[in-house]
């Protein structure tokens, strides 16, 4: 994934995941900065595949609204998180942050409201999500209450993220990291879907992930609480028992799961080009979440 890493002047390539590009100062040794610099493209990815072509502005959208909740939520809980500075290279202006260097746990840690996606698969199978007993007669989009703390092991290059119980969690990180983990997300979720109501979003789950910065504290990494890492429903039109109306990626989901899109996810075969209207439906839905969120228009 190089190759879709432009140059950018001072800094070094590191790492491109499936939609960031991370660079280092040039001037530091490779691997030994205290910061990075974090550029969130375009780029679209669902079913652990990169899809193309990329939605417009996604990148931006997702770093302003990540550092929108950023500030809203140090004002709230105290949860350190990685940002350093929005002064980036005018190339990728308004799509990047530079960072503390954290070194990330190898776990996406994810809080549920909600139910539905892979924890609805898992529950129709078990009764559980990532091992927790639920009540019997849930359905789609049924509430939870209280909100769970369901991690997934973070998938080596090509491979897929694996939901697992809390106690796989402890055995891969340690019980104290595991502890501070769930408190600091259910903590960060509860907050945030308090937030997201009063916009008229219903924030039925979230993915964040965690680092240890230079000292060994625990700090909040990566993107928070985007139309990539979250599902934000329509408050006014939810309803339990099917599928949600939506400001997020599930649309995409949805379109490749479906009949007209052709492919089988189940294949070896890429997924096909997203349709123009898929790509500007996409597109209007990142900004309605940001929209609705910030309350000022994405421009
Ligand atoms: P993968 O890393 O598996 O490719 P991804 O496709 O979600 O996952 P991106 O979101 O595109 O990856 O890239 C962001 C990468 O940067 C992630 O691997 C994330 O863990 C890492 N990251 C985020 N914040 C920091 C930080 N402060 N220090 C170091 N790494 C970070
Ligand atoms: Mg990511």
């Amino acid at each position: 994934m190089t190759d879709t890493a432009p140059q950018l002047d001072g800094w070094r390539h590191v790492y491109s995941g499936k939609v960031r590009n991370l660079y280092e100062p040039a001037e530091t040794e490779p691997g030994q900065s205290e910061t990075l610099l974090v550029v969130a493209t375009d780029r679209i990815s669902a079913f652990d595949h990169i899809l193309s072509p990329g939605i417009p502005d996604k990148g931006k959208i997702l770093t302003q609204l990540s550092l929108w909740w950023f500030e809203r939520l140090a004002d709230e809980i105290a949860v350190p998180n990685h940002v350093v500075s929005t002064e980036v290279p005018a190339a990728v202006a308004g799509r990047a942050m530079v960072v503390q260097r954290l070194s990330m746990f190898p776990i996406e840690a994810i809080a549920r409201g909600y139910l539905t996606g892979s924890g609805l698969a898992e529950y129709r199978a078990n009764g559980t999500v990532t091992g927790i007993q639920l009540p019997t007669g849930l359905v789609d989009g049924s509430k939870l209450e209280p909100a769970i703390f369901t991690p997934s092991a973070k998938a080596e290059v090509g491979e897929h993220d694996e939901n697992i119980p809390f106690a796989e969690m402890v055995h891969r990180i340690g019980q104290e990291p595991a502890e501070d983990i769930r408190t600091k997300t259910l903590e960060l979720y509860t907050t945030a879907e308090r937030i997201a109501r009063a916009a008229g979003i219903i924030l039925a789950d979230t993915k964040i992930e965690f680092g240890t910065d230079a000292d060994g504290v625990i700090t909040l990494g990566d993107e928070v609480l985007t139309p990539d890492s979250s599902r934000f429903w329509d408050a006014e039109t939810y309803q339990p028992g099917r599928s949600q109306e939506s400001f997020d990626k599930q649309f995409v989901r949805d379109w490749l799961a479906s009949e007209a899109s052709g492919w089988d996810q189940a294949s070896d075969t890429p997924p096909p080009a997203l349709p123009d209207e898929v790509v500007e439906k996409t597109a209007q839905r990142y900004r309605e979440a940001f929209r609705r969120l910030t309350g000022r228009a994405f421009d």
